[in-house]
């Protein structure tokens, strides 16, 4: 079945119970067993619970997988997935991506043996040459937050295959409705489920889905053993949010493009970073690779802070505020906001600078969206 039908059936049947047409908030801990040694589907709510797992099941068929694990939060998927690691092993980890999994690798992995090399991955052949014989795994995102640089996903995972190492890719920006990473090879795909997934910012989220029934097998131990588990009112949530996935996407994608190529033309705009514009140095690989750009670019104003701060202080619909994904339209400072934990000089070296913005587009009308950032552009 295609992807849209997918995101409204798999996983979810009319309910056992009753026949509830949506699926039940299974709003329990514990399950009766049948008899004296005898469970049934469901004992412990951290070991599984039914509204879990239909989100858990729909989630692996959007992503092509084996098997989906929902978590708690994005970070929670990302911690669960990186204790696949422990002391000696070695992980590779593109350099430039979201400031909170740099934080949990740099604070807290580091922490426990596993050594971490941040790499330019874009170069292929600088990958390769940074493998090493215990490295386990390689790291990535695509498109990376916030710079909009791309990876080529099957050129990684070619790379990584020959090597036996294995890959994660974290697919939040694109979704599964325009890139599926496990397609192209990888083997492992984690989401901030709070940012499109879900798409309304009213939960936070993660997911895990795998390619292979081995690491379903080890990622389920995983999620058990850590309890890095979703609870049942957000999987419901997120379930909710994920039937109207495909054309939420559609939307904030044709708004956001249409947003980056109005920036581009503007005169106090010196970049618009966004895959979909033929200016974008990896325009190729991104129609080569994924189907749609998203709803998430940044974008240099002419001057430095004060020009930005000038224009994020004066936007009216756009609120200022960390995170993406949701129907409303979201406008951010990088360098001072969701990158903040990141050392000032990485953050120089690879181009989170003072004049960067990010925006979030949502779904309103692209005329009122265009209309606010004309004003508060021209305050700036
Ligand atoms: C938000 C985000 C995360 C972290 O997810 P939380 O749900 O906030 O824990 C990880 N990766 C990317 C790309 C994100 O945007």
């Amino acid at each position: 079945m295609k992807f849209e039908t997918l995101a409204i059936h798999a996983g979810q049947g009319p309910d056992k119970a009753y026949g509830a047409v949506m699926t039940p908030i299974y709003q329990t801990s514990t399950f009766a067993f049948k008899g004296v040694g005898e469970p049934g589907l469901f004992d412990y709510s951290r070991s599984g619970n039914p509204t879990r797992k239909a989100l858990e099941d729909c989630l692996a068929a959007l992503e092509g997988g084996v098997r989906g694990f929902a978590f708690a939060t994005g970070m929670a998927a990302e911690a669960t997935a990186l204790s696949l690691l422990g002391k000696g092993d070695h992980i590779i980890v593109h350099d430039d991506l979201y400031g909170g999994t740099y934080r949990l690798l740099t604070k807290v992995i580091a922490n426990h043996g596993v050594s971490i090399d941040f790499v330019n991955i874009r170069d292929t052949a600088l990958l390769e040459k940074s493998i090493r014989p215990d490295t386990k795994m390689i790291w990535l995102e695509t498109p990376t937050n916030p710079l909009m640089n791309l990876l080529d996903l099957a050129a990684i995972s070619a790379v990584a295959r020959r090597r036996n190492v294995l890959t994660v890719c974290d697919n939040t920006f694109l979704s599964p409705v325009f890139q599926r990473p496990l397609d192209l090879g990888m083997d492992i795909v984690v989401h901030s489920t709070t940012k499109y997934i879900n798409g309304h910012s009213d939960v936070v989220g993660g997911a895990i889905v795998v390619r292979k029934p081995e690491l379903a097998e080890q990622i389920g131990f995983l999620q058990n053993a850590m309890g890095t588990c979703s609870g049942p009112q957000d999987c419901f949530l997120v379930l909710r949010g994920l039937k109207t996935l495909a054309i939420r996407m559609a939307a904030h994608n044709a708004n956001a493009l249409g947003i980056a190529q109005w920036l581009e033309a503007h005169p106090k705009i010196s970049r618009v970073l966004h895959p979909g514009l033929n200016s974008h140095p990896q325009h190729e690989l991104a129609l080569r690779q994924s189907t749609g750009h998203g709803g998430t670019f940044s974008f240099r104003v002419k001057g430095g802070r004060n020009e930005a701060f000038k224009l994020l202080s004066n936007v009216k619909l756009f609120t200022l505020a960390e995170s993406l994904g949701g129907v409303e339209s979201l406008i951010q400072h990088p360098a001072t906001m969701t990158h903040a934990s990141m050392p000032l000089d990485v953050k120089e070296k690879i181009g989170i600078t003072d004049d960067l913005i990010r925006i979030s587009v949502g779904i309103e009308h692209i005329n009122d969206l265009i209309a606010d950032l004309t004003q508060a552009l021209a305050a700036v």
